[in-house]
């Protein structure tokens, strides 16, 4: 490594580790943080995040990273040196452009909203978010101008989460998608409804816990390096690849709740574990792009947990767990029920078939928002025309309609489509790994998932955060994001599921 670049690196360290001490405190606010103690906390957050913010955005840094690009100029685009220094390039950019009193109006903008939001979701009156909406997204078009687009002030958005996707790329994957969802979930549901009546029995909550535990060894989850803890929301967290904690949650009459969102956070750690060590306390540390990280966890969670073979191992244990629940429930049926279709109002409940029509209208919304096609009071009704057309159902009340996420309120726009871009790469990396790794899922039947977590580490957790999706798609794989895959998994899966 050059000497620039070291001087560079060396520099960023210190943004790197106030933001893993923030991550500390983050986690600990989710998890263990008594009620009354939120604001010392979010001082401390504060003072924190604008330290390695001003290291971040400093003069110091904007002459080292110009000395490191000109030491890089000539090394190749794949190299840790050049991945290193265009990295850093991009959050410089992203985090240097918006000015200072802009931050300063739309933080401020957005605690009033997330409040407003809020009380108006619990009392189911969009009227009282709406000045709040349209200040957001007057905010957000306004931040669009400032970091740049040529096309579509969507893509400036979208930019801050999936770099290396534009809109145009994300409506023609999309409108693949759509085309062969649409009438799946209609031959779905023409179908007799499955019963999962089981699944709303009581389940014991510690019993619970202890089987996501079994669940999270089982798929190669290191406790030495991590831990899992109760939260709300669960997430996933890391300090480095040495500590990265999942947290779950448990309902009593919902078990399949915490044994899926243990896998899925499971999924997010597996691909933080697995970032190499050479990258460790530099920018390419850690997991990639929004829609890489869910991709890998959606892989486990729904092409591995919901799949049969992986049950062939686990039910056995998950009814000595709850003899009265399931002793009777088969096998087949307890697949069946994990794995139901219905169309639903609220996204983060919905099954793998329908999820992405959820991702829809929410892309679609926000595209002519910030355009202004669509005005911010007309919202309710064309969520609910979207809901209508996409999914046949129409949500009785805007707390189950366009209240129910969290995003707008915090001035988020152009995330959404993360969610259905890891959908789409899940699905096109397993089915490399199904041909590449002889026997995988009958391997899941005697509970072994190393040969997976082995092969994800060699083409995708081992490039840490050097490439965007569409790079490391190419690079690894030979292809663009597609959604064939995915469309022809689903169908695969269902068909035999559904007898379609
Ligand atoms: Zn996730």
């Amino acid at each position: 490594m050059g000497q620039r670049l070291e001087a560079l690196n060396e520099h960023l360290t210190r943004v790197i580790d106030l933001r893993r001490a923030t991550s500390v405190l983050d986690w600990d606010q989710e998890v263990y943080m008594p009620e009354e103690g939120a604001e010392p906390r979010s001082q401390a957050q504060a003072t924190l995040t604008t330290m390695a913010h001003e290291i971040f955005t400093s003069d110091t840094t904007r002459s080292l990273l110009e000395a490191a690009e000109a030491e890089v100029a000539d090394l190749d685009f794949d190299s840790n040196e050049a991945s290193t220094v265009r990295v850093a390039r991009r959050h410089f950019d992203q985090e240097t452009k918006l000015p200072t009193a802009f931050v300063t109006r739309e933080s401020k903008a957005i605690s009033r909203s997330f409040m407003a939001w809020r009380k108006a979701r619990e009392a189911d009156n969009f009227s009282a978010f709406e000045p709040h909406l349209r200040e957001v997204v007057e905010l957000q078009t306004e931040k669009a101008s400032y970091l740049g687009y040529t096309d579509h002030p969507y893509d400036a958005l979208l930019q801050q989460f999936e770099p290396g996707m534009t809109t145009a790329q994300i409506e023609t994957l999309f409108g693949d998608l759509k085309a062969g969802l649409v009438p799946l979930v209609k031959e779905i549901a023409a179908r007799p409804s499955v019963d999962d009546s089981f699944l709303s029995l009581p389940y014991d909550t510690q019993k619970q816990w202890d089987f996501t535990l079994l669940l999270l060894r089982g798929i190669g989850y290191d406790f030495r390096r991590g831990r899992q803890d109760r939260a709300a929301h669960p997430f996933t967290t890391q300090f480095g690849n040495t500590d990265v904690r999942v947290t779950t949650r448990t309902h009593e009459t919902m078990p399949q709740s915490a044994i899926f969102s243990t896998v899925h956070e499971g999924g997010h750690a597996l691909y933080e574990l697995g970032s190499p060590d050479k990258f460790e306390r530099t920018l390419l540390a850690g997991g990639s792009t929004l829609g890489l990280h869910e991709s890998q966890s959606r892989l486990w969670e729904n092409q591995v947990a919901r799949s049969l073979p992986f049950w062939h191992y686990y039910y056995p244990i998950l009814q000595a767990f709850f003899p009265q629940q399931l002793g009777n429930v088969s096998m087949t049926t307890f697949h069946r029920a994990i794995n139901k279709v219905e169309p639903s109002l609220i996204r983060v409940e919905a099954d793998e078939v329908t999820y992405n029509l959820h991702i829809f209208v929410r892309f679609e919304l926000e595209k002519s928002l910030l355009t202004g096609e669509l005005k911010v009071s007309e919202v309710p009704e064309a969520w609910n025309a979207r809901y209508k057309e996409y999914l046949g159902i129409t949500p009785p009340s805007d707390a189950d309609g366009c209240l129910q996420d969290v995003h707008w309120s915090h001035g988020i726009l152009g995330y959404f489509p993360t969610y259905t871009l890891g959908n789409l790469m899940s699905a096109q990396i397993y089915a490399r790994a199904l041909q590449e790794i002889p026997g995988l899922e009958e391997g899941y039947s005697r509970g072994e998932c190393a040969p997976l977590l082995n092969w994800l580490r060699e083409h995708i957790h081992k490039h840490g955060s050097k490439f965007t999706g569409p790079e490391l798609m190419q690079r690894e794989f030979g292809t663009q994001i597609s959604a064939q895959p995915l469309l022809a998994y689903l169908r695969a899966k269902y068909s035999e599921l559904y007898d379609l």
